[in-house]
């Protein structure tokens, strides 16, 4: 790969970008002109398919491969970012599983994976992020939670609780920062047509959504494109539904 003088553009970093959500989003911000790191965990074929699309597309990237649920893998990562480029000036904390089952069924396991990739994944992403962004005086910050952390959803007390955790982890963020010139933000979207809902009765599920449909991660993707923009530089701490009118 390499070295590429990004002085003038933006560098972003997506993490999960090889499929679904993270995948729209790489998509989108590449396509506005920003360098995007693609992180994903093992899926190399996928996400080096996406980075193709972007290049064949006019857009620049790299794939950056860390597990978000591992601390030193996660900072190493980050470290070498601003090693190659000197700031992160957009992080979209996009990295998530599922594991579902109803509390009475659930191990220690099933509670800890969820919790260890879809929360402390945030925090072991973002800390050294917001430092290199509080030097440079501007960061867009977007995190990836879901209607089931705003609501609760039944079979799912270890992802809602990740999800529920991420809106506060994000409000408190916000207000830590804001004054440097960095927003902090979360999108919660619904039920969203990704291999994440894989094996989900999603006929049925569309009776129960106002809108009559699922989303697509290109729409989630666009409500992620504005929060970056320099016209979303007053909105910070805030949570954006994205979810067929469910809440
Ligand atoms: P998806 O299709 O299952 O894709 C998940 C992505 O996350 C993949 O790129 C995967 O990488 C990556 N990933 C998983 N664990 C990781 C780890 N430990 N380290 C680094 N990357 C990891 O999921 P999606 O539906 O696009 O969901 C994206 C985000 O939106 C998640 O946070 C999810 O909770 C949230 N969300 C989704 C929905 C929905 O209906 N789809 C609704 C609300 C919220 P590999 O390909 O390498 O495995």
């Amino acid at each position: 790969m390499p070295e590429i003088k990004t002085d003038n553009v933006q560098i972003a970093l997506v993490t999960g970008a090889s499929r679904g959500i993270g995948k729209a989003i790489a998509r989108a911000l590449a396509g506005t002109g920003r360098f995007v790191y693609l992180n994903f965990n093992s899926n190399l074929e996928k996400a080096d398919a996406v980075l193709e699309d972007i290049i064949s597309s006019g857009g620049n990237g790299a794939l950056l491969q860390f597990d978000v649920s591992n601390r030193e893998e996660s900072e190493k990562a980050i470290k070498k970012i601003i090693k190659e480029q000197g700031k992160i000036d957009i992080l979209v904390n996009n990295a998530g599983i599922r594991d579902d089952m109803l509390m009475v069924w659930m191990k220690k396991e099933n509670w800890q994976s969820v919790l260890d990739t879809n929360l402390t994944g945030f925090f072991n992403v973002t800390r050294l992020t917001v430092k290199n962004m509080l030097s440079k005086r501007f960061g867009r910050i977007i995190n990836i939670s879901s209607t089931s952390g705003q609501t609760g959803q039944a079979g799912q007390v270890n992802y809602s609780a990740s999800k529920a955790g991420l809106i506060g982890a994000t409000k408190a963020l916000a207000r830590e920062i804001a004054k440097r010139n960095i927003t902090v933000n979360a999108v919660a979207p619904g039920f969203i047509e990704t291999e994440m809902i894989d094996g989900l009765p999603v006929k049925e599920i569309a009776k129960t959504i106002p809108a009559g449909r699922l989303g697509k991660p290109s729409e989630v993707a666009a409500a992620v494109l504005f929060l970056c923009s320099k016209d979303a530089g007053y909105i910070t701490g805030q949570v954006i539904g994205i979810n067929g009118g469910v809440l």
